[in-house]
């Protein structure tokens, strides 16, 4: 995914917009065929309510999404083959392993800083 915050809003707003003028639309041929009466009126307030309920769904699950996809944090930094690296600490002024939190990397002994 890199689509920025922006880009990600406007698409959204685009996908409910044509949503909204389909279901519309479609609220005329489905409401008849099942012998639903109903009225532009109606339809409109049905179409209202259903764009509530499926923005609302798209919330909960995109949020549902990405707490799902956080990466496990402070993890030991390892080479490709799977090693630790280890970087010297000048608290235990010893090689150690290092532990990344996503961004900063830190002694894995000691917490130091990189
Ligand atoms: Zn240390």
């Amino acid at each position: 995914m890199s689509q920025s915050k922006k880009q990600s809003f406007t698409e959204a707003l685009s996908n409910t917009a044509v949503g909204f003028i389909v279901s519309y639309i479609s609220t005329f041929l489905i409401f008849p065929a099942v012998g639903f009466e109903s009225s532009p009126g109606k339809n409109l307030i049905i179409t209202i309510y259903f764009t509530i309920v499926s923005i609302l769904r798209g919330y909960v699950i995109r949020r549902w999404f990405n707490n799902k996809d956080v990466e496990p944090k402070d993890e030991y930094v390892k080479k490709t083959d799977g090693t630790l690296i280890e970087r010297y600490c000048y608290d235990c002024e010893i090689e150690m392993p290092i532990k990344c939190d996503g961004i900063i990397t830190y002694c894995s002994n000691c917490g130091l800083k990189h």
